[in-house]
């Protein structure tokens, strides 16, 4: 038997993780230690304003398995991602969140599973999402809810980034280069055997979340316009069933006027079917309008990110 052992790659986008960044480390070594594979550390710095970098270029200096890519700027976590899944040579690849909220300690578990059920993908599932509003909760159960009502391929609920990817199923990954980057909907439709693991999300070890409740709707917008056209088709059939109405309506009133005569008051009923339907019509077009943003970002095919320095 040949003694090469398989490598494995794990790839952690950092963007302002100075007060995590060591024990992110230690604790990745920690859930390599004493499994039978090579690994490599993949640390993308997304254009930190902290000292970041400064740390990563010690933890380069202290230890050869730790690659670092500098980012030119902040591209954002799924672009980060990205330079580090293109980067990255093993046999498997581990994304993990630089905050300790994905624990480096599944790392075993992780591996287990690709290796006895033979996945190609092993993604991570919380359990519960403890420490969130209730608020939080809700809004997050409806937009799975939407989503996978909406969208072809099924996205698994409660699911992050955080997963391991075989060779072949990062292979898949690379190739889908669109620039409104779905990361939870890009994985899914690659397809391939997916496996969950459950794990309880903990709280961030340290610092803060770059998320608010305006990017989490955005986010959510996002999610559906990149993988469904259904909101096109609702404004259709919308505008349909409007027409359809409006033109018995508009007969029925003829017909009125021509034998009746004319029926001056009509105020209330005028406004409430100008103002109806001049919301519907400026709803449908910020529904066109989203879906022309998607495009015009694809249209101009600009690189996903640009890396400046690479140890
Ligand atoms: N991140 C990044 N670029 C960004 C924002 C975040 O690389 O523009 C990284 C961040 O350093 C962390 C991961 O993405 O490792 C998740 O970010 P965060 O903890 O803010 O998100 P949350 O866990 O709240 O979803
Ligand atoms: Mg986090």
């Amino acid at each position: 038997m040949g003694s090469k052992r398989e490598l494995i790659s794990i790839v952690i986008p950092c963007y302002n993780e100075q007060e995590v960044i060591r024990t992110c480390h230690e604790k990745v070594l920690e859930g390599m230690a004493g499994l039978p594979f090579d690994f490599e550390i993949i640390y993308i710095n997304d254009g930190s304003r902290d000292k970041t970098l400064e740390i990563l270029r010690e933890i380069n200096a202290a230890d050869k398995r730790a690659r670092v890519l500098n980012l030119s700027r902040n591209f954002g976590k799924e672009a980060a991602m990205t330079a580090g899944i293109d980067a990255a040579r093993g046999d498997a690849l581990i994304v993990l969140d630089a905050d300790l909220q994905d624990p480096p300690s599944l790392i075993p578990e992780l591996i287990k599973i690709w290796k006895d059920q033979n996945a190609d993908v092993v993604y991570g599932q919380r359990v519960d999402r403890e420490g969130e509003t209730w608020f939080k909760k809700v809004t997050a159960s409806m937009f799975y809810r939407a989503i996978n009502n909406i969208s072809a391929v099924e996205i698994p609920r409660n699911t992050g980034d955080f997963r391991l990817m075989n060779r072949r199923a990062v292979e898949a990954l690379k190739e889908l280069r669109e620039h409104h980057r779905f990361m939870k909907g890009l994985f899914a439709w690659i397809g391939y055997k997916q496996v969950a693991l459950q794990y309880n999300r903990a709280p961030r070890a340290a610092g803060t979340t770059k998320w608010n409740y305006w990017k989490l709707s955005n986010f959510a917008m996002e999610g559906i316009t990149s993988f469904s056209i259904v909101p096109l088709r609702i404004a259709t059939l919308a505008g349909f069933l409007i027409s359809l109405f409006a033109f018995g309506y508009g007969g029925f009133i003829i017909l009125i006027t021509l034998f009746f005569g004319r029926d001056l008051p009509g105020y209330a009923s005028l406004m409430v079917m100008v103002t109806f339907l001049s919301g519907i019509q400026l709803l449908t077009i910020g529904i066109l309008g989203e879906y022309i943003g998607r495009i015009f970002g694809e249209t101009k095919n600009r690189p996903l990110y640009f890396i400046e320095e690479e140890l």
